[in-house]
């Protein structure tokens, strides 16, 4: 069996601010840059992914693919990571944070460096997807990041079976797609930029145990499948990119900044969501 990770940073293991996880060329909304920190946070991100390879690769696992899905996906230092793993990096793929699900063989997606979704209190750099998002609904029930890559793996029937992230990360992951999902806290939020941590060596080796214990328990993992006639909405945090993304024939307007549509499967789900995004986004970008 062949296992996909995707790789996150906000919920590594010493991450607390903005400027451990923006890259040079994505500036954030009014943080100062600073490369240094974001340099040694690749570093710390580097060393989990490596240690949920070493897990899964420690229970048979036969190839693990690691997909970096923070901004720009430039994040992983190549040279630190395993060589026993193959990489995904860069912009604009086509399964953006699942890229590497759609392989054959692939039989299990793990998160690490996961965060909890956007609005949850007292947790460390909280969001979905971008800022100017304020929630992703499925049927009404709020999902994050952990839920729409968990619908794009379940498109190929891939489940998820391991998050690693703050401890708010980790419960919504698993209320969402099941107590069977093996959940490694590796940081507990005080706020959406501090939090008490394990130290990085031990949060590394309950990563490599949990993504061991996931491949051997593959048996009772389960696929998040997108429930047919779904209704997917989307709260932004101005109307203005209502206005814009209501405009497109797949979107209604649901309410003053919220509009809602209905994917036919896992891959459009996604293919209307990044559409909608973009021209989201692109109303109020400089
Ligand atoms: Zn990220």
């Amino acid at each position: 069996m062949k296992v996909v990770i995707s790789a996150d940073m906000e919920g590594t293991c010493g991450v607390v601010s903005w400027m451990h996880v923006t890259p040079p060329e994505y500036p954030g909304k009014g943080e100062p840059i600073n490369q240094s920190e974001y340099n040694r946070a690749r570093g710390w991100m580097t060393a989990e992914v490596n240690a949920a390879v070493a897990g899964a690769m420690d229970a048979g696992a036969e190839e693990v693919i690691v997909c970096d899905s923070h901004d720009g996906a430039r994040n992983l230092i190549p040279e630190e990571l395993d060589p026993r793993c193959r990489f995904v990096t860069g912009g604009e793929k086509p399964l953006s944070m699942a890229q590497g699900v759609d392989l054959p063989g692939v039989g299990a997606f793990m998160y690490t460096g996961y965060h909890a979704r956007a609005g949850t209190p007292l947790a460390p750099l909280a969001h979905t997807w971008t800022r100017t998002l304020n929630d992703i609904r499925l049927n009404g029930d709020s999902i994050g990041e952990f839920g729409i890559n968990a619908i794009v793996a379940g498109h190929f029937g891939v489940p998820v079976v391991m998050i690693s992230g703050d401890e708010k990360a980790v419960a919504q992951t698993k209320a969402l797609l099941g107590e069977q999902v093996v959940g490694v806290v590796v940081k507990e939020g005080l706020s959406t930029t501090a939090a008490i941590h394990l130290h990085p060596e031990v949060a590394r080796q309950r990563i490599r145990d949990g993504a061991r214990l996931a491949v051997e328990r593959i048996g009772d993992a389960r696929v998040f499948a997108l429930p047919e006639g779904a209704t997917i909405e989307l709260d932004y945090d101005h109307q203005s990119r209502a206005d814009q993304v209501a405009k497109l024939t797949e979107f209604t307007r649901v309410g003053e900044r919220t509009v809602a549509y209905q994917p036919a499967d896992g891959l459009e789900f996604l293919r209307l969501f990044k559409n909608a995004m973009e021209v989201a986004g692109i109303t109020l970008s400089p």
